[in-house]
């Protein structure tokens, strides 16, 4: 069995695949780590269960899942051994990492070097790959990393204009997120449309909680739009995206505000949040713009602004577009918000058909309009089997970048995990 872990700073998320990764066996996510009210959601098939309890660290948190993991009830694994292999996500691998990796004591060493540009995860990343040791010694562990699909972004495109030797430096740049979701909707999409992923330049609107619009050509991520940390580009649910950093000099020199204060303004109050007054939740922010609510209609039209807008900017990177591919809580549910950043892209080749996006996730993926020129899809993301896949053809010796995405297989079971 191939177990999957998303080791978060105050959550661990788990996902169980059977040998040949054809089912989820077992799924689940411990929250509240360290907190008071702490609690699991562990899923086998359609059985769910919800227990609350207290978990005051992440080896707590492990020992807690392999508690439901073993426990005779579910009949998930019997010992231990029957875990062959571990597969983790990391958020940061910064300029070391370029593809996912076996785990050995230099990866680990890396691992924690990079953690300067993620104090928040990578520490956690570390913990989860170390209590995955400790608890299944002899089975290996493989890291897949948020960073790496975009390490191909070309220097032009991810340098920024600072004094070059600051960049040097401190490694400075532009590196990326959500790597792992847009690798595997890339590859979905190549295979969806039945032509090489080699031929084809696409934009996938990764479009969740977080979001990241991603270039990618020939198969190869050649922008992306989150830079150094986790908040440029496109507005999300409660980070700003890109705004003139000459703001925040204003507000710590002209107003008197702590630079922590402004800090947790630009990635916990802003975006949908911050615009609207009411909600980071895209459903309850266009039900209030539906309603009337003046704030919010502008919270929408903020966001599809600026997805257009970097459309229009990445189809100039790349020479043109064959596919436009929407995907994460927001890209793969909401037909309004598909619709209106398709609206006006008709000079890109890009149509829909308003009645294919209205069934979109129940129907075909493909909703362009007959007379469309470039493709449009909807393609769920599964970021923990693009990581079961690597982690799979690692153990097994061999190259991640020729691992097919293999979608022919049962999702029903699958509970989504990852921290988006
Ligand atoms: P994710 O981070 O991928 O889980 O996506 C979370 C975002 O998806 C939140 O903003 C949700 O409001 C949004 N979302 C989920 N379902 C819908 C829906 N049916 N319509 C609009 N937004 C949705």
């Amino acid at each position: 069995m191939i177990l999957i872990i998303n080791c978060g700073s105050s959550s661990l998320k788990y996902q169980l695949y059977t040998p040949d990764l054809a089912h989820v066996a077992a799924s689940g996510m411990i929250a509240k780590i360290g907190e008071p009210e702490g609690y699991i959601d562990h899923f086998v098939g359609h059985r769910g269960e919800h227990h609350r309890c207290p978990v005051p660290d992440h080896r707590a948190a492990f020992a807690l899942m392999m508690e439901y993991l073993l426990s005779p009830e579910y009949h998930v694994i019997e010992c231990p051994g029957a875990i062959t292999a571990i597969g983790h996500r990391a958020v940061h691998g910064g300029s070391v990492f370029v593809e996912s990796v076996l785990v050995d004591d230099a990866v680990l060493q890396a691992l924690r070097d990079c953690a300067a540009f993620a104090p928040l995860h990578n520490p956690c990343n570390i913990i989860g790959i170390e209590e995955a040791q400790r608890l299944f010694p002899g089975a290996p562990n493989v890291v897949v990393f948020d960073t790496a699909f975009h390490q191909t972004v070309p220097e032009h495109a991810h340098l920024y204009a600072l004094p070059h030797s600051l960049s040097e430096d401190y490694g400075l740049r532009r590196y990326g997120f959500h790597g792992t979701s847009c690798r595997y909707v890339s590859q979905r999409a190549a295979e969806l449309l039945n032509r090489p992923l080699e031929k084809l330049s696409m934009v996938v609107c990764h479009l969740g909680n977080g979001v990241t619009l991603d270039a990618i050509k020939g198969g190869q991520s050649v922008d992306t739009s989150i830079g150094f940390g986790t908040f440029s580009g496109v507005p999300m649910g409660t980070r700003a995206g890109d705004f003139d950093p000459a703001i925040i000099f204003h507000l710590v020199n002209e107003r008197g505000m702590r630079l922590e204060e402004v800090e947790e303004i630009c990635y916990k109050k802003s975006g949908l949040l911050g615009l609207s007054g009411l909600s980071n939740d895209m459903r309850e922010v266009t039900d209030a713009a539906a309603a009337g609510n003046k704030r919010c209609q502008l919270a929408v039209d903020v966001f599809v602004y600026h997805i257009r807008k970097t459309i229009g900017a990445y189809a100039a990177v790349m020479g043109g577009l064959d596919a436009l591919v929407f995907t994460a809580g927001i890209g793969e549910n909401s037909a309004e918000i598909r619709a209106r950043v398709c609206e006006g892209l008709g000079f890109l080749g890009i149509e829909i058909d308003p009645r294919a996006n209205a069934v979109a996730g129940k129907g075909p993926p493909n909703i362009s309009a007959v007379t469309a020129r470039a493709a449009t899809l909807v393609v769920p993301t599964d970021e923990e089997r693009m990581i079961a896949l690597d982690t799979v053809a690692l153990t097994e010796g061999l190259p991640v970048r020729q691992v097919p995405p293999v979608a022919k297989v049962c999702h029903a079971e699958a509970h989504g995990l990852a921290a988006r």
